[in-house]
């Protein structure tokens, strides 16, 4: 939450680009418009400072009208999705959702994890489901994955609090297992509901769960990764879940610039400045 979490983590993120062979970063002007502030950031992890050149895009655009506010006092002591910005809407769901005993991972939760992130996002990450920091935070994606999640979406040129992240079951399935098809179809219409409030332009799926709640399709995540296709009108591009790559994905290093090549095409399609990050400097 604080600007130190957020510059730790903008360390952890130039960390992995000098690991990667990389000698200087580009940097969106919104995102250090966001470190400019006084107080805002995500819950990450402390992760060592490294040493880099920075230079920002000429080509990066305006900041955006779109951008969620910053962590305020206002927010601050709200429910922890909230202090990410919110609305009537949203949190009317939210309230629904910590009421929900449609499933049995009720039985077991710490606390839901509704999503947060910005509620006017152009951009949402919708992964399978809470896992232990989740359930212990109530935020989405805040572990190892959201860790590598947040690295992917500074790669892209945006900041955290300028995107939406959920997922498909809003409680975590007890040991980290996959949610069951009936967990999955209880829980979708909350997903749903905040989607239409969200109003993205587009939806990333990460891995294979995700894009099976969400389209109900049993084609896997390696054929389908890469291809657009629609969730309820809204294009939904479906990509590796960051666990995936975390564990090595099979394939190594191969499958991290499949994610990146799909995270490309997000931001082409959303008309926003593609880095140039090419395959072959690791
Ligand atoms: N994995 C997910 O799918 N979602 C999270 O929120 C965290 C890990």
């Amino acid at each position: 939450m604080s600007l130190d979490h957020i510059l730790n983590d903008l360390a952890g993120h130039v960390q992995h680009l000098i690991d990667e062979g990389e000698t200087t970063v580009e940097m969106n002007p919104n995102l250090l418009r966001a470190l400019r502030q006084p107080s805002g950031g995500v819950p990450q992890p402390q992760r060592a400072a490294a040493p880099t050149t920075t230079r920002a895009s000429p080509q990066a655009p305006p900041p955006s009208p779109r951008t969620a506010p910053l962590i305020t006092p206002a927010t601050a002591g709200a429910a922890p999705y909230a202090q990410f910005g919110s609305t009537p809407q949203l949190d009317a769901i939210a309230a629904r959702i910590a009421a929900c005993q449609n499933c049995t991972l009720c039985q077991k939760r710490t606390q839901v994890v509704p999503g947060q992130g910005n509620p006017h996002p152009e951009l949402v990450f919708v992964g399978e489901g809470p896992g232990e920091d989740e359930d212990l935070q109530g935020l989405a994606f805040v572990g190892r994955a959201g860790q590598l999640l947040t690295r992917m979406i500074l790669a892209m040129g945006l900041a955290r609090e300028e995107v939406w992240i959920g997922n498909v079951v809003k409680c975590r399935p007890p040991g980290n297992r996959a949610p069951a098809p009936e967990e999955m179809d209880a829980c979708l219409p909350y997903l749903r509901e905040q989607l239409t409030q969200l109003k993205p332009k587009v939806i990333v799926a990460l891995g294979a769960t995700a894009v099976k709640g969400l389209l109900n399709v049993p084609t896997g995540i390696t054929k389908l990764r890469g291809q657009w296709l629609q969730f309820e009108g809204i294009d939904l591009m479906p990509t590796f879940h960051p666990s995936y790559l975390l564990r090595g994905g099979g394939e190594g290093k191969a499958r991290y610039w499949e994610v990146w090549e799909d995270l490309c095409a997000v931001l082409q399609k959303l008309g926003r400045p593609v880095p140039e990050r090419k395959p072959g400097k690791s």
